[in-house]
């Protein structure tokens, strides 16, 4: 006898062994069969048992939820809909799960809404859409890992716990282990953070950019890939104040290269799960479609789940300077009806979802790489153009999403950069030693932040970012 997970005996595609499988009880059906899942795949077992000649106590104890074990003979269904069922000799009931509790609960076999589910977070990867959305959650990060693994970049682990708060002035989480009640304090009554447990102040990472940086510079190509902790007062479907970051970081790699990598790199990890994934994204693409009936017809999407997903993977993604954007947006229709909530009217505007959102799903109909942003809306380490008004930064945005990826040549000469610095206040002391990278052999590099959450709603169709992380952190929200 084999233990098998249920995708096991799926694709075995073997009859009549012996076979025992545990799982949940996900329903049942006409006195004769339970659905049992067991989380391996999103289709149910069959399992065939005779109810009526069943002892009364055990068939007390199987309900909807319950923990099972099932040993019987693995044979071709009768029944339309499924290959194989288990003509069951044996069942022991591991874990009852009462069903005056389970009534109350979304176990109980019904539609639920993505908001009720949200409220049992704890229960969700049983049903059948977070178990959808967790395995391709799970593939999507071994498809990333795979990719840098087959061209070269060594996984760096950037740190959770940072001393500079260069990146992220006023978004980050302090970490601390000083009593709230009782700090020491300053002369001048501040709180005295030389106290506390790292001698200064250090917060939770807004980005493992830097810290990568300084090993692309070593080991040439590196790639992070960790949790990121953003404290933005932004309560929207697409920000979390905990999210996971891929940052990708390369010596001697320019602007161009960081565009071509970057969509080598999206269509790779989408192929992947079109190719490996394919029954979650067809329940995902069903699911949507039954979504998108309820709401007006000009806010439908226009293409299906893999449709969308095929299209990005066999287009390439449209690049277009800030400036031309800048071109389509002043003059776009939405623009001069005042259809925008922020007007585009000149030059060094910096662009909000809305206008992001009509450049991708209006205009270009297809991703978009724009590149070369004013240098005044972009952070203070990418690379400063001839014009001195552009730095070689690129986003690029997915159609439903907006940004997905935000990336840019970085500055590598020493005295730009302390120029840089100096204007926007920010103290060389603190970046000492990334500004050391400059002073020893120094050159050309570049990288990009993808947030895995944004890549995870595009490839299931979610709309809400807390319906793609098992436990969001969002404000005011930290339940779990
Ligand atoms: P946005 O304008 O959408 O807030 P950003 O400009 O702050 O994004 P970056 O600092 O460039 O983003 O971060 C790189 C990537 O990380 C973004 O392209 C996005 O995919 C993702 N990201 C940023 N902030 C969040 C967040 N709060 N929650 C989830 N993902 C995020
Ligand atoms: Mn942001």
């Amino acid at each position: 006898m084999i233990l098998s997970t249920v995708a096991e005996l799926f694709s075995s595609g073997k009859k009549h062994t012996v076979v025992e499988v545990k799982g949940w009880v996900k329903s049942f059906r006409a006195n004769r069969f339970i659905a049992l899942n067991d989380g391996s795949t999103l289709k149910p077992l069959q399992c065939v048992l005779d109810f009526e000649t069943m002892d009364a106590a055990l068939l007390k104890r199987l309900s909807v939820g319950a923990a099972v074990h099932v040993k019987g003979d693995l044979v071709e269904s009768q029944g339309k809909g499924q290959t194989l069922e288990i003509q069951v000799s044996e069942i022991v009931v591991l874990g009852e799960a009462d069903p005056e509790l389970v009534s109350k609960t979304i176990l109980q076999p019904k539609r639920h809404s993505l908001e009720f589910l949200r409220e049992q977070a704890h229960l969700r990867p049983r049903t059948n859409t977070f178990g959808a959305v967790m395995r391709l959650r799970s593939s999507l990060s071994f498809a990333i890992h795979q990719y840098f693994h087959q061209n070269g970049f060594n996984y760096m682990h950037a740190p959770i716990i940072t001393g500079s708060d260069a990146e992220g002035a006023g978004e980050m989480f302090r970490v601390t282990t000083l009593d709230p009640k009782n700090p020491p304090l300053t002369e001048s009554g501040a709180v005295d953070y030389s106290k506390d447990f790292f001698g200064k102040e250090t917060n939770l990472t807004v980005s493992g950019q830097l810290e990568a940086e300084t090993y692309a510079m070593a080991l040439g190509k590196v790639y992070t890939f960790g949790p990121t902790f953003r404290a933005e007062n932004s309560n929207t479907s697409r920000h979390l104040a905990e999210f996971w970051m891929i940052e990708p970081e390369v010596a001697f790699m320019d602007l161009e290269g960081n565009m071509d990598l970057a969509e080598d790199f999206l269509k790779s990890v989408i192929g992947y799960i079109l190719e490996h994934n394919s029954e979650d994204l067809i329940f995902l693409e069903e699911r949507l479609e039954q979504e998108e009936k309820t709401k007006p017809q000009n806010e439908r999407s226009p293409m299906r789940l893999t449709e969308k997903l095929n299209f990005v993977i066999e287009n390439n993604f449209k690049r277009v300077s800030y400036t031309e954007a800048i071109d389509i947006l002043r003059n776009s229709k939405p623009n001069k009806k005042k259809k925008f909530n922020f007007q585009i009217d000149e030059w060094g505007a910096d662009l909000q979802s809305e206008h992001e959102r009509f450049l991708v799903e209006k205009h270009f109909k297809c991703p978009v790489i724009l590149f070369d942003y004013p240098a005044n809306i972009k952070a203070f380490y990418m690379r400063l153009n001839e014009d001195e008004k552009t730095v070689r930064a690129m986003d690029i945005l997915f159609p439903g999403i907006g940004e997905i990826v935000g990336g840019s040549q970085r500055e590598e000469r020493l005295e730009v950069l302390k120029e840089k610095m100096a204007a926007l206040d920010i103290p060389e002391e603190e970046l000492w030693w990334y500004l050391d990278l400059r002073a020893f052999g120094t050159a050309v590099h570049s990288g990009f932040g993808l947030g895995f959450e944004r890549l995870v709603m595009f490839a299931t169709g979610m709309n809400n970012i807390r319906d793609v992380i098992p436990y969001p952190r969002t404000p005011q929200n930290a339940d779990f």
